[in-house]
């Protein structure tokens, strides 16, 4: 029987279609022209897809079992605890350790260029969110060409193209087109966008899109609701589910996260850590990284009600070291320049520089108020020179498509400057 818009379906919100029918926003039915089913069993079936996907409970609408496995994240519980007895000089001593071993003496170097500020959701704490009255506007492909020759300038080769949820002004078309023309000209391109079905990850992937971003902003389901007033993005489910859809679809590496100040710290922080575990268990091969955002002022002006110290997040950044030494750690300008120079090296090993958090903010003369308001607003030069002074070697290139041969087999390339590169992206 065929769906309306607006109903369930597998737990996950219906799309419409023209005929007044509905597709699962997955795209799997809509792929093989059949209705989405309620049943689990047959829907896995009948999408042909590993059954990890969908490990939910009994209820449809019910979180994964994994979300609340509690002796999963139990070691990290205890090095978080405030009454621990690990002083954070000894995790920080530890996690330098790690990282040293692990990564070296090297922070790699990404920057964001926002494509759309139109979005068709009501997050709370966003300046963007659709009840904001925020100018809106999306860059066109010549302004996107225009944004990453100043990136270039600046000597960044890693970019994260953001845009708002799903609008007619900024859909999927959009956003496979902006992939095709960043990959044209820079080294590594990820997004952080919005949820898409396996399908369409696929073709961003086929475009030259690596990676994706997509924090869950806060794991407790209660105060996600009362967070994300309207929109897609209210879909706690669906957005749990997509960092396994982009891998599903071929997406190399997911960043994961919390927005700290949005619910309870310690509680967000172990439901990420059993994310991250969720995921490495079920692709091996995927690269994930953290990363830990505190709120910054915006517009709107909502004001975190779990205010996170900078004593808290160094030892969660400490822990999430210790607990997984392989996974990437990420520390975004919304820090201080104080901050993020002390925690270079000691468990952070990608940092975001020059930050612009406006469409089209790396013209000069672009005077838009952004999504946030960072706090390291040094110049690439200045940052650079500050991990230096600090023996950091500031990494603008870290990857290079060697496994993409036609079989997936492994070949070596060489770099423009005649150095063999890592084989794997870090
Ligand atoms: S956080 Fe993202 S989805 Fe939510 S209002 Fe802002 S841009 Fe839209």
């Amino acid at each position: 029987m065929r769906r309306r818009a607006g109903q369930q379906c597998c737990g996950r919100s219906i799309e419409s279609s023209s005929d007044g029918g509905g597709f699962c926003r997955c795209g799997c039915c809509r792929k093989k022209g059949i209705q989405c089913r309620t049943d689990a069993e047959k829907r896995i079936r009948h999408c042909n897809k590993p059954a990890h996907l969908f490990s939910r409970s009994k209820s449809m609408s019910s979180a994964p079992e994994w979300l609340s496995n509690e002796q999963e994240s139990a070691s990290l519980a205890a090095m978080l605890s405030p009454s621990s007895p690990l002083s954070l000089e000894s995790l920080a001593a530890e996690s330098k350790a790690i990282t040293l071993r692990r990564f070296g003496r090297t922070i790699s170097l990404y920057a964001p260029l926002y494509l759309s500020n139109h979005c068709s959701s009501g997050c709370i704490y966003c300046g963007f969110a659709s009840d904001r009255t925020t100018l809106r506007r999306r860059l066109e492909p010549d302004e996107i060409e225009r944004e990453l020759l100043a990136m270039k300038k600046l000597g960044i080769s890693d970019i994260l193209l953001l845009t708002g949820e799903r609008t007619k002004a900024a859909d999927f078309d959009y956003l496979r087109r902006a992939v095709e023309i960043a990959a044209r000209s820079t080294q590594r391109v990820s997004v952080e966008a919005f949820p898409m079905s396996v399908a369409e990850y696929r073709t961003l992937a086929e475009c030259g899109c690596t990676g994706i971003t997509i924090y869950q902003e806060t794991y407790n389901r209660e105060r996600y609701e009362e967070l994300h007033r309207w929109g897609p993005k209210k879909d706690f489910l669906d957005r749990l589910e997509t960092p396994a859809r982009a891998l599903e679809g071929g997406i190399k590496t997911v960043g994961l996260g919390v927005l700290l100040g949005l619910s309870e710290p310690v509680e967000d922080a172990l439901m990420l850590y059993r994310h991250v575990r969720h995921l490495s268990r079920a692709y091996w091969r995927a690269g994930i990284s953290v990363s830990f955002p505190r709120m910054r002022p915006q517009t709107g002006g909502y004001e975190p009600p779990f205010p996170v110290d900078d004593h808290f997040l160094a030892r969660m950044i400490f822990t999430f070291r210790i607990a997984l030494p392989d996974v990437e750690l990420v520390l975004s300008t919304r820090e201080s320049a104080a901050y993020r120079d002390g925690m270079a090296g000691l468990g952070i090993t990608r940092m975001s520089i020059a930050s612009r958090t406006t469409v089209g903010g790396y013209d000069e003369n672009n005077t838009d108020k952004g999504q946030f308001d960072v706090f390291d607003d040094r110049t690439a030069e200045e940052f650079c020179a500050a991990l230096r002074a600090r023996e950091i070697e500031p990494v603008f290139k870290n990857w290079e498509p060697v496994f993409n041969g036609p079989s997936g087999t492994q070949s070596r390339t060489l770099t423009q400057e005649g150095n063999c590169t890592h084989a794997t992206e870090r």
